[in-house]
């Protein structure tokens, strides 16, 4: 095959149209594996940048830590012959030295590097002033400052192509996920960082093929920039994540039945009528505040009591019977009891923190 173009621009993210398209390999194996994953892609849907890793951070030694610079070769090979951007993932100065060398200016920070502000701080100072477009993974750990820090030491060096990574977060707790996705976590970012393009990785939230196309399309419902999706010519045989692959039909036929919403509706008549339906919701709101006003009204008054006759504030047994009451009611109105529960327990921790302060100033 002819090269196209020696070496490509860094893609430039604000450019693109939405949702942007990622896929490709956990991890690059051959060059053959890479243009069999290329080229299936790129006949029946767009993609705007063949993802792949070639530096592995595994979780134990002993496990294919990928094929390191070799990969570059393949993958700038790809780059210029396919005419398709490529992005890899840089863990330390040296990495990132070693990828622009190469002609890779797209590259994603990992999870596990995001973590480390160090790592990051040397990965900002080798690729300051150069063309690239960096994507920056939610820590492992659900710690949105981190994440936004991470952001904001490459802000600060003017490398302003920037995305954010939904990638999910690890948990002790059991779940159909392998990584949980938090979905409040990268809606916060994106309303810290209005302008960020946020891409969702629903394969390191799935964790196991089936479920990535849910994840994906929950993304979008969000209204999240993209999405970065795990494919592999054979994931059976796939050297690292093999559960989480999806293969090119798969992928393919994923993204064509992806649903993609307005985020910013043009008709004048849904304008109006959500308009209307968030006029109720301010109403609504008002009465909430005002009758949770009312609820604490009752506990000052009770706590007065309570401290007046040295009684504890907290009564195990009149909580239980509330969680237990208030939740068996919302079932009964068809409301999900697991929120009914969490919101008692906020509305109990004021009223205990109320109660205690009552005790505390007199
Ligand atoms: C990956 O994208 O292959 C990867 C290692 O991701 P993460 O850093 O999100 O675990
Ligand atoms: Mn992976």
């Amino acid at each position: 095959m002819q090269a196209k173009q020696k070496s490509l621009e860094a893609i430039a993210l604000n450019n693109l149209e939405k949702p942007i398209l990622l896929a490709g390999p956990c991890s690059a194996e051959s060059k053959e594996q890479l243009l069999q994953v290329a080229t299936s892609l790129q006949n029946s849907s767009t993609i705007n940048m063949l993802r792949a890793g070639i530096w592995k951070p595994r979780t134990r030694p002993n496990s294919f830590e990928g094929v390191g610079e070799e990969g570059l070769k393949w993958l700038s090979e790809i780059q210029s012959e396919l005419n398709l951007p490529v992005v890899t993932e840089v863990a330390t100065a040296q990495h990132a030295q070693k990828a622009l060398e190469h002609g890779i200016k797209n590259v994603w920070i990992g999870a596990r590097t995001t973590v480390n502000p160090f790592s990051v701080q040397e990965i900002v100072e080798a690729l300051t002033g150069e063309d690239v477009c960096v994507l920056v993974k939610n820590p492992i750990h659900a710690d949105i400052d981190l994440w936004q820090g991470s952001i904001e030491r490459f802000m600060k060096a003017g490398i302003t192509n920037l995305a954010g990574v939904h990638r999910g977060f690890s948990s002790f707790l059991n779940s159909e996920y392998r990584n949980l996705p938090m979905w409040n976590i990268p809606i916060e970012l994106q309303r810290r960082f209005p302008e960020l393009p946020i891409i969702c990785d629903p394969s390191h939230i799935a964790g196991v093929n089936n479920l990535v196309p849910t994840v994906a399309q929950k993304a979008l419902d969000l209204n999240m920039a993209g999405l970065m999706i795990e494919v592999h010519p054979n994931p059976k045989e796939a050297l690292s994540d093999p559960e989480q692959q999806l293969t090119p039909k798969d992928y393919n036929e994923l993204i064509a039945t992806l649903v993609i919403r307005d985020a910013k509706p043009e008709s004048q008549l849904i304008i109006n009528q959500l308009e209307e339906l968030r006029a109720q919701i301010d109403k609504v709101d008002e009465d909430l505040i005002s009758t949770l006003l009312s609820r604490m009204d009752v506990i000052r008054q009770i706590g007065q009591y309570k401290h007046n006759n040295n009684v504890s504030v907290l009564q195990l047994e009149r909580w239980n019977e509330i969680l237990t009451s208030r939740s068996e009611l919302g079932s009964k109105l068809n409301m999900d009891d697991k929120f009914i529960k969490r919101l008692f327990e906020l509305i109990h921790q004021e009223s205990i923190r109320i109660q205690t302060n009552i005790n505390s100033t007199k």
